[in-house]
């Protein structure tokens, strides 16, 4: 059996979700902050989706994936 080591866990939905805008705009395919997060969370949504996201929060966000959270 092998294991993968290297693999970066993401983070919960819910750390994802303490930096976006939390505004609920509704300009991403996702329609709500909490749905994208829960969707980058899960592999399947992509942050670039927020128009709203600022570079701030963006660099906040991407701290939790290289702390493997
Ligand atoms: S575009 Fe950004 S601010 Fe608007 S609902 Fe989606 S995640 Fe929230």
């Amino acid at each position: 059996m092998l294991f993968c080591y290297n693999k970066v866990m993401a983070p919960a939905a819910h750390e994802i979700y303490r930096f976006l805008p939390k505004i609920d705009c509704g300009q991403c395919p996702a329609k709500s902050c909490m749905a994208l997060a829960k969707e980058v969370a899960e592999d399947h949504g992509k942050l670039s989706e927020c128009v709203r996201l600022t570079p701030y929060g963006l660099m906040l966000i991407e701290g939790l994936f290289s702390q493997g959270r």
